[in-house]
């Protein structure tokens, strides 16, 4: 990146660029670096940037106009200071929603400041006129003084803070922070399941995009010697967003890239080719064009190119080379081969189990007194009374409908019971949300995929195990990942415990489902729970599939506390030692299950009183 800054003013010349542009466009960059960490990494979408732009460089311009104030750099900082405390006002705000809702309050918010800038605001602002005479900074040396009041001094100053700015962001986005971050764009419902609390992390990338819009727009200033009032109009924003999508979102450089494809196409258009306002036009369908063909932007079409030219090509198979054909078996006599293959199969030792665990280790863990959960008129669950101790394996059938996952779902805190109440290890939980009952120690895999699916296995369980040695929220945002004590510790046991190791650096899209449904258990395990809850981790699976989860469920279980809900009950019964039966939202029966196969009234729920008849 060093190089390329320093051969940048050189080069660009000679394709067609002004010396101005090529300015224009590092301001633009370095704008969008802020942006990209905020959409590319975390996933939202702000039309709201010309807000904080235009506040952190009408701030600086106006303690260097109005003000007199001497120092070109410390204001500009104090204006990114200003953008950043209203990024996070803004932030409070506007990230009570989600999707379009989120981005549509980010619009509103900007037209007000715009509004405010234009009329209130008038006498600091300088209204429709912006301020004039921002001065261009200087670096006194002792024996002589640096002025960047040239073009090319400028293009100095700016490529140093860029430099800065995106060494700053590489930093944060390697860092558990970062980590987060993209865990928050794939999946928060799940992000926020393995104890992350989402909402400050959103507001941290919230803050942070503020932070360098703010920076930027006092750049913007000392570049043209002027603060435009249009830094806080709708076009500002807009043109950042589509300056981020040409150049690639999520790459920290593809605003670069979209900035100097925007800013030279409209030179271009409109200086070489005389196209006066139609340049937009043209814009337009490049836009368009370059969105549909490369979905990830030029940066990313750029990598898959890349991909493509050093993938390695596959060697054909010689004669004789390959799998030894074996003779064919039966079904029963396959799974029989896969379960003796799987028995020898050396297991890794489970993880400490229940480090959460404290006081009295024979009694309750957990405890459902009188759970309800109504939904309109019906009722999903009704006064269930539930209890299991400590170490204890309990599974949990019923027919489709009866309120497994429901019941599961209030245990968690996902949803509030309608009434009852849920004490946990003595603790009254009911009410209390999924990340903190999460980080207390009871957590779920989920009875659907629930995984972060751009994300490879390894930091699929990373991002889970963050969350119990970080606590729900830390700002570490230039700590390096295998900084954490710990961590890699905690993820290699994990990855060997679901049989993953080998998967660790693949991303999930390209996990088998059998695979993909042993990383859902994986990420539950990884925050090292003292209660994990299971809603059935056997769906869907091939019988080799089953064999081997069976396999892993049976060497998790050692000295933990699991619920196991599953519709396979002959695995079901050689897992718990207690089986609860749930219909129609009510406890049917609970028993061992030896007595749980031979119950009447357990038949006649599956059977729908075909027993009885
Ligand atoms: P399965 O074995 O098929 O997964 P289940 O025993 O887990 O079923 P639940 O998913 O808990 O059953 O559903 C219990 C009842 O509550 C069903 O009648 C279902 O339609 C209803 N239900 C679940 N969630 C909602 C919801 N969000 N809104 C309305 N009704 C719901």
């Amino acid at each position: 990146m060093a190089a390329g800054l320093i051969a940048a003013p050189f080069i660009l010349p000679y394709l067609g660029f002004t010396p101005s542009t090529i300015n224009r466009i590092l301001v633009w960059g370095l704008f969008g670096i802020g942006f990209d960490i905020l959409f590319g990494f975390t996933g939202l979408l702000s039309f709201g940037q010309s807000a904080f732009f235009g506040t952190g460089g009408m701030v600086a311009a106006y303690l260097l106009t109005i003000v007199n104030f001497p120092y070109v750099v410390t204001a500009v900082f104090i204006g990114t200071i200003a953008a950043a405390l209203v990024g996070y006002l803004v932030g409070l705000i506007a990230l009570r929603r989600t999707g379009i809702y989120f981005a549509m309050i980010t619009v509103a918010i900007a037209e007000v400041f715009y509004f405010v800038e234009f009329s209130p605001l008038s006498a600091y602002t300088g209204g429709e006129n912006g301020l004039p005479g921002v001065p261009t900074p200087t670096l006194p040396l002792g024996f002589t003084t640096i002025q960047f009041n040239s073009d090319s001094s400028l293009y100095a100053f700016l490529a140093f803070w860029y430099f800065v700015g995106m060494v700053l962001a590489l930093r944060i986005v390697r860092s558990p922070v970062g980590a987060v971050l993209r865990a928050i764009r794939d999946n928060p419902l799940r992000a926020a399941a393995v104890g992350h609390n989402i909402h400050s992390y959103k507001l941290t990338a919230f803050v942070i995009a503020a932070a360098y819009a703010g920076f930027a727009g006092g750049l913007l200033g000392i570049m043209q010697g002027f603060m435009p009032p249009d830094a806080f109009t709708f076009d500002t924003s807009g043109q950042l967003v589509m300056q981020t999508a040409i150049g690639g979102a999520g790459t920290l450089f593809g605003p670069l890239v979209g900035a100097t494809v925007w800013l030279y196409l409209s030179d271009f258009l409109q200086t070489t080719l005389h196209l006066g306002a139609t340049w937009k036009l043209v814009l337009g369908v490049v836009f368009v064009l370059l969105v549909c063909f490369l979905r990830r932007g030029l940066i990313g079409g750029m990598s898959n190119l890349y991909a493509l030219v050093t993938r390695p090509v596959a060697t054909p198979i010689k004669p004789g080379q390959g799998a030894v054909p074996t003779p064919a078996m039966t079904v029963e006599e396959e799974q029989k081969a896969i379960a003796v293959e799987i028995a020898t199969a050396p297991v890794a030792a489970p993880m400490p189990a229940a480090h959460r665990q404290n006081g009295d280790f024979s009694g309750l863990i957990l405890e459902a007194m009188a759970l309800t959960k109504r939904y309109g008129g019906l009722v999903a669950n009704s006064a269930i009374d539930f209890s299991v101790r400590h170490g204890e394996r309990r599974g949990i059938i019923g027919p489709n409908g009866a309120g497994k996952t429901t019941f599961f779902k209030m245990l968690t805190c996902e949803i509030e019971p309608t009434s009852g109440r849920i004490m946990f290890e003595g603790r009254d939980i009911t009410g209390m949300n999924v990340t903190d009952v999460c980080q207390l120690g009871l957590t779920k895999s989920y009875q659907v995929n629930q995984l972060f699916t751009r994300l490879t296995v390894r930091e699929n369980v990373t991002i889970a195990a963050l969350a119990e040695l970080r606590g729900k929220f830390r700002l570490d945002l230039f700590r390096r990942l295998l900084k954490i004590p710990g961590l890699t510790e905690q993820v290699e046991h994990t990855l060997a415990l679901v049989n993953l190791t080998d998967r660790a650096e693949r991303p999930v899209a390209a996990l088998a489902y059998g695979e993909k449904r042993r990383l859902e258990v994986g990420l539950a395990l990884a925050s090292s729970p003292s209660l994990l809850l299971l809603d059935e981790p056997l769906a869907g699976m091939s019988p080799r599939e089953r064999v081997e989860m069976v396999k892993l469920l049976k060497s998790i279980g050692q000295g933990r506390t699991m619920i196991i809900i599953d519709h396979d009950m002959d695995s079901l019964f050689e897992l718990v030692e207690r089986v609860t039966v749930l219909q129609e939202g009510r406890v049917l029966v609970e028993g061992t299950p030896e007595e749980i196969k031979g119950n009447k009234a357990v038949q006649e729920a599956y059977l729908g009183g075909v027993v009885a008849a």
